[in-house]
């Protein structure tokens, strides 16, 4: 599948609900209003519809959400996708989750072909971290990490880089990952979706932080990828890598190979850009067959754009994309 920029899009991002058991202050506003469960594909469908792709030549699904876990069966599309590992086309299935599930979980998602999850943990401090996700635990978390890497997971802990919130943590999260065996990737705050404060006050570009750490740390950039867009360094201290994801500083859309789909069926080429493609009307249609739904599939990737146009505006001081951060999950 090449989209019009001769780019191969082999991996799919599916948001499974929009719902979460948390309202991180940088991603959702605390009162929320949620899907209509009647607008909400059923894990047949989505299933169908990460069928059809697979089909296409996408070789890596990620499930997120909102919170991904928390969606009521999700395990049994683990599992059916799970099947598709191999033989099937897919090559790898993951998730990125808030970790609030994983105690429960995480033995199952090994179980179904799962071996490496994001977990979402911004800072290691219980006070600041329920400040954050406005009410959230932080021991539950790190129980599910800990369950996580038991169960055979590897581990990639995602930290959203704040001014004045969580920058003088790096340092801690690094070692702490370290200790642990974890792999650590910082991102900058992306403008999606009214949240209730500026987004300005939060903004912290990755490109100081990483001249600020390479003080402390020594810090080599290596080949390493993980189809994602971050760019990765090893760290010679702890003897695991640390990974930054730049939308701002660094636009890294020329090697975009992704889509997303959202719950309710919206296909969505750009996180960027508010183009989409419909597929549960198709979905639903007992007379769109495979071939159907595979030509739909087709004339969505043939108008992915080339790129953002992700700015943190001082001006306008609105999003650059009115849809919060959770439609899509990153
Ligand atoms: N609930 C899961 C979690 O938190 O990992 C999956 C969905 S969450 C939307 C996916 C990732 O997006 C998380 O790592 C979260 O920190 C990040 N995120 C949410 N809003 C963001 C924003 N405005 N800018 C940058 N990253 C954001
Ligand atoms: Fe929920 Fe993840 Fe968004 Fe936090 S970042 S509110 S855990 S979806």
């Amino acid at each position: 599948m090449l989209d019009p920029f001769g780019r191969a899009i082999t991996y799919l991002r599916v948001s499974v609900t929009d719902r979460c058991d948390l309202r991180c202050v940088y991603c959702m506003a605390e009162d929320m209003t949620f899907l209509p469960k009647s607008q909400v594909l059923s894990l047949e469908e989505l299933d169908r519809l990460c069928g059809a792709f697979i089909g296409l030549g996408v070789k890596k699904i990620r499930l997120t959400g909102g919170e991904p876990l928390v969606r009521k069966d999700v395990i049994t599309l683990v599992r059916s996708l799970g099947r598709r590992i191999g033989a099937g086309g897919l090559e790898e299935l993951t998730c990125t989750t808030n970790g609030t599930q994983l105690a429960k979980l995480a033995g199952e998602l090994y179980a179904a072909g799962m071996r490496r999850i994001n977990v979402s943990l911004d800072s290691l401090d219980p006070a600041t971290f329920t400040e954050l996700t406005r009410w959230g635990k932080i021991e539950q978390v790190l129980d599910g990490i800990f369950a996580a890497k038991a169960a055979g997971l590897a581990v990639k802990i995602n930290a959203v880089a704040m001014k004045g919130v969580n920058e003088h943590e790096f340092d801690r999260l690094i070692a702490w990952c370290g200790e642990h065996g974890f792999d650590l990737c910082l991102i900058e705050t992306m403008p999606m979706g009214e949240i209730g404060q500026d987004r300005n006050d939060q903004y912290l570009p990755l490109s100081l932080v990483r001249a600020d750490l390479r003080k402390r740390w020594t810090l080599t950039e290596t080949d390493y990828r993980t189809g994602g867009p971050a760019r990765y360094y090893d760290i010679a201290e702890t003897g695991r890598r640390i990974g930054f994801i730049t939308p701002l500083t660094h636009n890294f859309c020329e090697s975009c190979n992704r889509v997303r789909l959202t719950c309710t069926g919206t296909l969505y080429m750009c996180l960027g850009q508010d183009d989409s493609a419909e597929f549960r009307e198709l979905l639903r249609d007992p007379t769109v067959d495979e071939e159907g739904l595979r030509q739909a599939i087709l004339s969505a990737i043939a108008r992915k754009p080339k790129g953002h146009d992700f700015v943190i505006d001082r001006r306008t001081r609105r999003p650059a994309v009115a849809r919060h951060m959770s439609v899509t999950g990153g």
